[in-house]
């Protein structure tokens, strides 16, 4: 492939990759949660299907773009990752749109991972001192971008055919949109690139977890008859995205008391929308990103303990009375301390940011609020055993296990009919041997029909 951004032929890639290869007989999922050993065979440029609509193809930008930085932190990301990230930037961006790539690594082991990318092109690289987290590593490189525009990239991707110019052309018509691309899925077992469906948009439910929720049959329709136009969503997926940088340092950047990973896509979303911002899905940029099951890296503080905090911080900032319904869902959260979100509650005065009420109506209408009947949560107990939905898959049968109190896969709640389980959203149904199983919610199942009798 040709390279749009003319490489450094001085980079020695096989020794930079090599350095870090895999060890005989080391298992390929240990370092990083996906398989390096598919990951660092692959050329760092190669091509990846053009997953856009068709007629995306043909879309134009007449108008002068904004510039942009790249954003990437990175903490201990295999280096042929890293390196297939940028490449694939380089090769599939305008030169005159791209400003630089700021690679932030964040206190990685081993130092060399980023200091050795420096001599590529258009890229500068910072190293944290002690490990921040990926919420103050973007500020950090936030703070020193000098393009018109943000863009915050996971150092596990791919950018696909003319991704840049329609997130840049919608943020230059207005920018107080912070627009995402569809994000494509780079297999973690197989590193193939497969599209992914357009008919998505990002939601949470009161576990405050990110989820992709099924658009509309109307917005499907909609979507169907103007395949290039953004879709307006909830919620980003947070890794992947661009703001101007004007409205990034307006808007609050992020919360700073966030540690490692997790709760800062909530808070921004709802800070966005909530101060006269707005969030969309641009469908004819597209973008690969290697989804994985675990996170690979530590967690100093501890995970759960860590993505309690972070999310804490923004349910209390900006969920209002609302966040009762979290700690209903997760009780494991309600001890964990938070810290001070003083400056946070000051930034929503300054900016006059709408109530956690008008974003339920006006933004998520489909988050629905559990009440009267609907406002029963928690667990599901028979002595010391709770209801457990264990696996998850569709036909396993539910059972009981000793109460974790920890919500997840013990936490129900009880709509107008049904019991659910929001953690791996399911239902308790009977199943045709007669069995209670966790299948799929569905709208008019009777097998997934209980009552609940006050005595
Ligand atoms: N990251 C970081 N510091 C951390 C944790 C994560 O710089 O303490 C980086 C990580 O290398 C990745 C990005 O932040 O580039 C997002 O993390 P990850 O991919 O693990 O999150 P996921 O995509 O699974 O939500
Ligand atoms: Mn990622």
């Amino acid at each position: 492939m040709q390279d749009n951004i003319r490489w450094n032929p001085n980079f020695d890639e096989k020794a930079y990759i090599g350095a870090t290869a895999l060890k005989q007989g080391e298992d390929a999922y240990i370092r990083n949660a996906f398989n390096q050993a598919e990951c660092d065979k692959l050329p760092t440029d190669r091509g990846v299907p053009d997953t856009r609509d068709y007629s995306c193809r043909s879309l134009e930008y007449k108008h002068k773009l904004p510039t942009t930085s790249v954003i990437i932190t990175f903490h201990n990301e295999a280096r042929s990752a890293l390196l297939r990230t940028i490449r694939s930037v380089l090769n599939r961006s305008p030169s005159e749109l791209l400003k630089e790539i700021i690679l932030v690594d964040d206190f990685s082991d081993n130092a060399n991972d980023g200091r050795l990318l420096k001599i590529l092109p258009k890229v500068k690289t910072l190293r944290n001192n002690k490990r921040e987290g990926l919420i103050r590593s973007r500020v950090r490189g936030a703070d020193l971008a000098k393009g018109d525009v943000l863009t915050f990239l996971d150092s596990h991707c791919e950018v696909n055919e003319r991704w840049l110019e329609p997130l840049l052309s919608r943020v230059a018509q207005n920018e107080t949109i912070v627009v995402s691309p569809i994000i494509d899925v780079i297999h973690m077992d197989t590193f193939n690139y497969i599209g992914s469906s357009a008919d998505l948009k990002g939601g949470f439910g009161w576990n405050l977890n990110f989820k992709w929720d099924s658009m509309t049959s109307e917005e499907q329709s909609q979507r169907a008859a103007h395949p290039t136009r953004p879709i307006k969503t909830p919620m980003i997926a947070g890794g992947l995205f661009s703001i101007s940088k004007n409205w990034f340092i307006k808007s609050g950047k992020y919360d700073m008391g966030m540690d490692v990973w997790g709760g800062e896509n909530l808070e921004i979303s709802l800070r966005i929308w909530m101060c006269g911002g707005s969030l969309e899905i641009v469908p004819c940029s597209r973008v690969g990103h290697v989804f994985r099951k675990r996170h690979p890296y530590t967690f100093p503080g501890g995970g759960g303990f860590v993505f309690a905090k972070n999310t804490r911080r923004a349910a209390e900032a900006w969920m209002d009375g609302y966040a009762k319904f979290y700690y209903k869902r997760e009780p494991g959260a309600r001890g964990v301390p938070y810290g001070d979100i003083s400056d946070r509650l000051k930034l929503r005065e300054k900016l006059k940011c709408r109530s956690f009420k008008w974003y339920m109506r006006n933004v998520y209408p489909e988050l629905n609020v559990p009440e009267g009947v609907n406002d029963k949560f928690g667990e599901l107990r028979q002595g010391g055993k709770c209801l457990d939905s264990i696996g998850g898959k569709p036909g396993d049968r539910v059972s009981t296990f000793p109460c974790h109190g920890g919500g997840g896969n013990q936490a129900w709640d009880m709509t107008k009919d049904k019991i659910r389980n929001n953690f791996i959203q399911r239902c308790l149904t009977i199943s045709s041997s007669g069995e209670i199983v966790a299948d799929p919610c569905e709208d008019d199942n009777e097998k997934q029909i209980w009552q609940l009798k006050e005595s």
